[in-house]
């Protein structure tokens, strides 16, 4: 069975189709630029063969329609007829606490959707709209949601309630949910077969770190905690995200500059991280080039990055009575040989040792970066599509 795996946000849909007789993705592309002058559809095959179109796509139904004529076209397609692509997931951002797992969608399932979009008004639109357009494009299709905030459901109380009084969680749903839940699972079921020992044995910490960075404690393949709260925002210092702030300080910068709610998200959400102390950049790559140049506020980021991520590590080892695997995904934690090399550093006392020589090889490859710690450095590329695809298959009984 073929599966379409759709990731819709605000102004673009990125897409993967999956052939899972052998989980192989067959072609992959993004449209961007939806409802903007200049709409852009990339994609491409398996076989490495490229394209891009450009013209004018005005919402997410017509992207979505541009993305089946492509896979469907005979010159950059690679199937044959619609009715051989057999269901679609979707990454849906929030499940707040009604979804627990992913799911097929049904009218009550739309309902309970709708009903999300509190907790998550930037993102759970976007997934809505994708979900919808599916549905008036092929209304016979199933479709399967999966919440990247449904792995981290099972963490206990005293990790996702906040020190607020409680009638605020019970009132607006106000605690812990976590986000990125479907990139922790993938690679801690690969850390375990890499370790060949079994998930529900092991004490792992999975760290995702790209433009947006979060990390979890995966004891026995439960999340037990993670550091992105009730928004993305909270945490490790991200591209443009504050990660962990005391509200006291948010407060004091209202009054004194004088902002309202939107610009006080915008401050933290989108101008903070990488971006707002280094001035820079908020892209990885060009904070390593600024610091190779002696830029001292790029340093300056950099050094709170790895920080708070070597922070965490300790945390969650605490949080978890011990450890044996570390695994660093994600654009930065899949490539960069610095922030790796700086939020491992000291950590011998916990039984983690990297290995500088294996940190420094680039590779695409899962991989360990230590020569046999008691506890083990790994580096393994995400694959949250496949999740879906996977998810999705197995709800449509394929
Ligand atoms: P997203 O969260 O949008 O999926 P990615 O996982 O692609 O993002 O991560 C993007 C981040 O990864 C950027 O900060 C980028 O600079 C960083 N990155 C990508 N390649 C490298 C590299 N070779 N070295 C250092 N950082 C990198």
């Amino acid at each position: 069975m073929l599966i379409l795996v759709l990731n819709s946000g605000s102004s673009s849909v990125k897409y993967r189709l999956f052939d899972m007789t052998e989980d192989k993705c067959l072609a992959w592309g993004i449209v961007d630029r939806i409802g903007a002058r200049g709409s852009v559809l990339t994609q491409e095959r398996h076989d490495g063969h490229k394209v891009k179109l450009a013209g004018e796509i005005i919402d997410h139904q017509q992207a979505i329609e541009y993305i089946l004529a492509i896979l469907l076209s005979p010159n950059h397609g690679v199937v044959k007829d619609r009715s051989l692509i057999g269901a679609v997931g979707h990454r849906v951002v929030h499940g707040g606490e009604k979804f627990t797992g992913s799911t097929l969608i049904t009218p009550e399932v739309m309902a309970q959707l709708h009903e999300c979009i509190e907790l998550a008004p930037l993102h759970n639109p976007a997934n809505i709209k994708g979900i919808q357009a599916c549905h008036s494009l092929m209304p016979n299709l199933p479709q399967v949601a999966v919440f990247d905030t449904a792995f981290h459901h099972k963490m206990p109380d005293y990790a996702y309630i906040y020190g607020l009084p409680y009638v605020l969680y019970k009132k607006y749903g106000v605690r812990r949910y976590g986000f990125h839940g479907t990139s922790h699972r993938y690679v801690a079921d690969r850390a375990a077969l890499m370790l060949n020992r079994p998930l529900n044995e092991i004490k792992l910490i999975t760290c995702h770190l790209g433009n947006g960075c979060s990390m979890a404690a995966v004891d026995k393949g439960v999340s037990v905690d993670t550091t992105m709260g009730f928004t993305p925002t909270e945490g490790l210092l991200m591209g443009t995200r504050t990660g962990d702030l005391d509200p006291a300080a948010l407060l004091h910068i209202i009054s004194r500059e004088e902002i309202g709610v939107g610009e006080a998200n915008s401050l933290i959400n989108k101008h903070s991280g990488l971006l707002g102390v280094s001035g820079a950049s908020n892209d990885m790559r060009e904070i390593e080039s600024e610091v190779a140049a002696n830029n001292p506020r790029a340093l300056l980021a950099l050094n709170i990055f790895c920080y708070r991520v070597k922070k965490y590590i300790g945390a969650y080892a605490a949080a978890m009575n011990g450890l044996d695997g570390v695994v660093f995904t994600g654009g930065i934690g899949e490539n960069s040989v610095i922030v790796r090399q700086k939020s491992f550093e000291g950590l011998g006392f916990l039984g983690l040792e990297f290995d500088a020589e294996l940190n420094a090889v680039k590779s695409k490859e899962e991989r360990f970066i230590d020569r046999g710690s008691k506890a083990r450095a790994m580096v393994i590329p995400t694959n949250e599509e496949l999740v879906i695809a996977r998810d999705t298959a197995e709800l449509v009984g394929a």
